[in-house]
Formats: C-alpha cells, sequence, structure tokens
C-alpha cells in the first residue's frame, strides 16, 4: 500500500491522482513510460456508530432545519438520530404523542363531564 501511485513499469511516483473518488479500478497513463495501467482505490473507512432510540421504538428527536432560503426551512424539523424530515403541524404545542389529537372537533372530547 502507497499514499501515491506508482507505475507498475516504469515505478515512477505518480503522486495523486485526480477523479479516483470512486473505489473501483481506474485506468492511468504513466508520463514517464506512457504505459497504460490499472490501479484500484482504497479507502479508510471509519465508523461513527451512535444510539439511535427511534429506530427502536422510541420517539424521534426532531430539531429544526436550519438553511437558506428560511421561508424554506420553516417549520421543517429532522430527526437528530436517524435523519428522518418532517414538517412541524400548526402548532403542536405538546411533544409528540398527543400532537394528532387536536383535528377539528375541538372541545368534542375536551371535557366529557359537562
Ligand atoms: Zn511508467
Ligand atoms: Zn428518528
Amino acid at each position: 500500500m502507497s499514499y501515491t501511485l506508482e507505475c507498475p513499469y516504469c515505478e515512477a511516483d505518480l503522486g495523486e491522482p485526480d477523479d479516483c473518488y470512486e473505489p473501483t479500478d481506474h485506468e492511468h497513463e504513466c508520463h514517464e513510460c506512457s504505459k497504460s495501467f490499472i490501479f484500484g482505490v482504497e479507502y479508510e473507512r471509519t465508523y461513527y456508530p451512535r444510539k439511535a432510540d427511534c429506530l427502536n421504538g422510541g420517539a424521534h428527536r426532531y430539531k429544526p432545519m436550519i438553511g437558506a432560503p428560511v421561508e424554506h426551512f420553516a417549520g421543517r424539523v429532522r430527526c437528530e438520530d436517524c435523519g428522518e424530515e418532517s414538517r412541524l403541524e400548526a402548532k403542536a404545542d405538546t411533544a409528540s404523542g398527543r400532537a394528532q389529537r387536536t383535528n377539528n372537533n375541538e372541545g368534542d372530547d375536551a371535557d366529557p363531564a359537562r
């Protein structure tokens, strides 16, 4: 493994070739010996595991999205954990769960005692 590309024919150091961001085979022509060869690229993988309770039956942790234009992102939220995007419905003042109740017939189930 080397950090720069080396010609398999003349062993010239060809530096870091452009346009090889895909981990597939690439064709390259050596500027020293003018021979073409194939090289593969390997990238080091790094993992960043984190908990995502919403994928395990928990609630999404929605955070407001910020960006430009502001109007475009107004009322849009995105789950910090799984990245799911959602839209804030007209003022749900309680956290998730009960938001669905405020449909149209307000007061219907508000106080059955009266
Ligand atoms: Zn060469
Ligand atoms: Zn989520």
